[in-house]
């Protein structure tokens, strides 16, 4: 999956579009995110003796990578991601705009 762990991404579809936030988990299999801010639902809880508040929580849920583009910090632009391979064979992330590496 190209959108990692602790990437900052610009959120391009959905009720939080325009919004920007760090990743916070990923997940391969679903190809899918969890983003700091992004995404809030509403759960209602019931009060038990280990929850700490009862009521309406606002929960993240986790949101597709389709629907997020890269934020590159480098030229501080939305970008998408390009591969280039090392000089020792290791593949990384680039920045399509600025042709920086990401990782
Ligand atoms: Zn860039």
């Amino acid at each position: 999956m190209k959108i990692r762990k602790n990437d900052t991404v610009l959120v391009i579809a959905g009720k939080d579009k325009g919004k920007k936030g760090k990743v916070r988990f990923a997940y391969p299999k679903d190809e899918r995110i969890l983003v700091e801010g992004i995404n809030f639902i509403k759960r209602h809880s019931k009060a038990r003796k280990q929850a700490r508040q009862a009521g309406i929580i606002d929960l993240e849920a986790p949101i597709h990578v389709s629907d997020v583009m890269l934020f590159c910090d480098k030229c501080n632009h939305p970008t998408s991601i390009g591969f280039r391979f090392l000089e020792d064979g290791k593949k990384v992330r680039i920045c399509r705009s600025c042709k920086e590496v990401i990782d």
